[in-house]
């Protein structure tokens, strides 16, 4: 029987980035996927950061992963967002070349030990309670650690209007035994969705009837470490908007649409509505915003971005049809919605390993996250962890104070997910520390220590470090007094939150406290105030009265 250190299910962004991390900590490294032609494909748009998202592909970058690499492999579009904006909340955004991206994935892929098998996953390899390997449609294989990073494609549904095929993406097949093994193993699992728009021809867009948007010059670069020699040929995107026809068009078909007839019982992106959404949502604005987005330098095709979908194909057609410069469109394939299976995250630990199962990591979607660059950011830690653990090495956890993503991994450990998880910058109470441009000074050395970061790449940073101590001061100067408060808060966080809870506390007798909180902390019991305050549902408000009372207890005691 074949056997490996680690098997990571799944080749997106999160298998490829937690392959990746695995054979630079040298460990043996199996990626499965089911076709491994696809490794590294963008399922939606194709562009990667963006706010709260291009800091999560910096931190990457700096413990030596794949994603900004790749990105700058392929970029055909730069542009900072948010530049009225202080330093840590300003976002490098790039589009891509869809198939350059993959390329580049596969390439940095195949430079590794990493064995690249074409299979589907049906079940695991188990012992009492631990996963020691796989089982595919053809093979057994033996691991000390799995990671699992299936995406949209557990029990995988695609939708468009009333027309339903199982598929975890256009092109895909589904993942149903494994889905059925999961909740056999009574994983605690339930169904999210989400959606993409048509995609058309550019021949046949009337770009003139457009605003053009050039990407930035001079041209930055999404990684940290030295570029490649060359941009790829930079190109630019579109603006057109929606009007009050294309509203109509929506309005009279919505009871068409898969999301709003009841087929899909899955919940969403807030953030990222489709156009039916929109258009029923915010019923005082007749128009939004479209960008188009060429989806490569060679291809005669563009992503219409804002307006997916999951109505008809006929419906699709008519209101795109009724979008200034779209009016002669060729749609070459219609939006649709995937609905699909993910595991609630707070059945894992913080290095990402099921309390479930021992040795089954998992990380991406499956976790309720959308994006591909918190699905990378998963895949990493989740790679890094199982080697940790197979090396006897203490869990590489990121403070939420030190990086996105650890406000990633705290927050879907700790609460859970109420819609598909995307990253924003004020999801990081210390988002001034968090800036896209320090992600190198937080992290790299950080990351060395488990080396995992190639010995040149260090000794660059550290040779400009000067360069950027001198950029820090000035950024620190213009927000000192914020930085200071931050620093101090986080300095009083950490103190308050090892403060030991004793056992015999009674939370019924705490004024203040909701019903729910009290039998949420009474079962719970939690040591540490640290703890309590990961408990979803206790507030900071909550805290301070639990704080409060143990003060007086505290006092009581004293006085006695
Ligand atoms: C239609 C659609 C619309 C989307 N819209 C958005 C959006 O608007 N905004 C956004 O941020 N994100 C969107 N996404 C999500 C984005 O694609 C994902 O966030 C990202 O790709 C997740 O990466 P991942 O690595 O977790 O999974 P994926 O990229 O989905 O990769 C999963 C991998 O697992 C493999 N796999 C699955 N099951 C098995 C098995 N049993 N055996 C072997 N291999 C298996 C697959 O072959 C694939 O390689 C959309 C995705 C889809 C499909």
């Amino acid at each position: 029987m074949d056997k490996f250190d680690v098997i990571v299910v799944g080749g997106g962004h999160a298998g490829a980035e937690a392959a990746f991390a695995v054979s630079r900590s040298g460990l043996s490294c199996a990626l499965i996927t089911m076709d491994q032609t696809k490794i590294g494909q963008m399922s939606c748009n194709p562009a990667i950061g963006g706010l709260g998202k291009s800091h999560i592909v910096r931190e990457i970058d700096a413990m030596g992963g794949l994603m900004g690499r790749a990105t700058d492999l392929s970029g055909i579009q730069y542009r900072t967002l948010n530049t009225r904006k202080g330093d840590a909340v300003q976002a490098l955004r790039v589009q891509c070349d869809r198939d350059l991206y993959k390329k580049a994935v596969q390439k940095i892929l195949k430079e590794t030990n990493v064995k690249i098998i074409q299979d589907e996953v049906v079940d695991f390899l188990l012992t009492n309670k631990k996963a020691q390997g796989v089982i595919t449609k053809s093979k057994t294989y033996k691991s000390k650690k799995i990671i699992l990073t299936t995406g949209t494609f557990l029990n995988g549904k695609m939708y468009t209007g009333n027309i339903i095929k199982t598929g975890g993406r256009i092109g895909d097949e589904s993942s149903i035994p494994l889905s059925k093994r999961l909740y056999s193993l009574n994983l605690p699992m339930g169904r999210l969705k989400t959606g993409t728009p048509a995609r058309i021809k550019l021949s046949s867009i009337n770009l003139l009837d457009m605003e053009e948007q050039p990407g930035e010059k001079p041209t930055p670069w999404m990684s940290l470490a030295s570029p490649p020699k060359k941009h790829q040929k930079q190109l630019s995107c579109y603006i057109t908007r929606t009007n009050k026809k294309t509203h109509e068009i929506i309005n009279k078909n919505i009871h068409l649409s898969a999301m709003y007839s009841g087929e899909i019982k899955g919940i969403g992106p807030r953030y990222c509505p489709s156009i039916e959404d929109k258009v029923r949502k915010f019923q005082d604005k007749n128009s939004h915003q479209i960008f188009i987005e060429p989806e490569g330098i060679n291809k005669d095709l563009v992503y219409p971005n804002g307006i997916s979908t999951s109505l008809p194909k006929k419906a699709q057609q008519e209101f795109i049809f009724s979008i200034k410069g779209l009016e002669r469109s060729i749609i070459t394939e219609y939006g649709y919605a995937v609905e699909y299976d993910f595991v609630d995250p707070r059945t894992l630990k913080q290095n990402l390993e099921t309390k479930y199962l021992e040795n089954l990591y998992l990380a991406g979607q499956i976790n309720g996250t959308t994006g591909y660059e918190e699905a990378a950011a998963q895949g990493l830690m989740a790679g890094i962890n199982a080697s940790n653990s197979i090396k006897k090495l203490k869990d590489f956890v990121l403070e939420r104070s030190e990086a996105y993503i650890g406000v990633l991994i705290n927050d879907l450990i700790s609460h859970g997910i109420t819609e598909p998880y995307r990253m924003f910058t004020s999801r990081a109470e210390h988002r001034l520390l968090l800036s896209q441009n320090n992600a190198e000074q937080r992290l790299i050395l950080k990351a060395n220590e488990i080396g995992i970061v190639k010995k040149e790449r260090v000794d660059e940073y550290l040779s400009g470090e000067k360069e950027y101590t001198k950029f820090y001061t000035n950024t620190e100067i213009k927000y000192s007094g914020y930085i200071k408060k931050q620093i101090r808060e986080i300095n009083k966080t950490k103190k308050q939150n090892n403060k030991q809870i004793p056992l015999n506390i009674k939370y019924g007798e705490i004024h203040g406290l909701s019903n729910e909180v009290k039998e949420k902390l009474t079962k719970t019991q939690p040591q540490t105030i640290g703890a309590a305050s990961q408990i979803e549902g206790v507030t900071p408000a909550a805290i301070n009265l639990i704080l409060i009372h143990l003060k007086k207890k505290e006092l009581v005691s004293q006085n006695v």
